[in-house]
């Protein structure tokens, strides 16, 4: 068996929110739990395995943030921004952020997508960031 290599964003936003690019995760049909990426090993909930694709709205909530100043993997140039968010389908996940030297990252405010040219070799032309958004 090999591993499905999926989509994790595509550049076309969901109806909700169709300017920024929309996630491409996953739903459990068992039970409803939305996650993100889309996966076919199990519900991470219930366990099963009813797993189907789910187009996720660009735009959630931070949960929290940081600075990232010597990555494993893959190199960018440090430091960086990731956050935790939960998008407004209920998934959580990690993201690089792109925000204003001088802006206040706060748990509880929202942030879109945004695609960015990509820097890292092998792995296409476009990178997904969250980006905070005054509401
Ligand atoms: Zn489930």
């Amino acid at each position: 068996m090999t591993e499905e290599v999926h989509e994790l964003f595509q550049a076309g936003g969901t109806e909700q929110l169709p300017d920024n690019p929309a996630l491409i995760g996953g739903v459990c049909k068992e039970c409803g739990y939305v996650f993100f990426p889309m996966q076919t090993y199990g519900c991470e909930k219930c366990g099963s395995t009813e797993l189907s694709p789910k187009t996720l709205t660009g735009r959630g909530t931070l949960i929290a943030s940081a600075f990232v100043h010597m990555p494993v993997g893959t190199p960018r140039d440090t430091p960086f921004l990731v956050g935790s968010i939960q998008t407004e389908d209920g998934a959580i996940l990690r993201s690089v952020l792109e925000a204003p030297d001088d802006a206040m990252l706060i748990p509880g405010m929202s942030m879109i997508t945004k695609l960015v040219p990509e820097t890292r070799p092998n792995h296409g032309p476009q990178d997904l960031r969250f980006i905070p958004v005054e509401d």
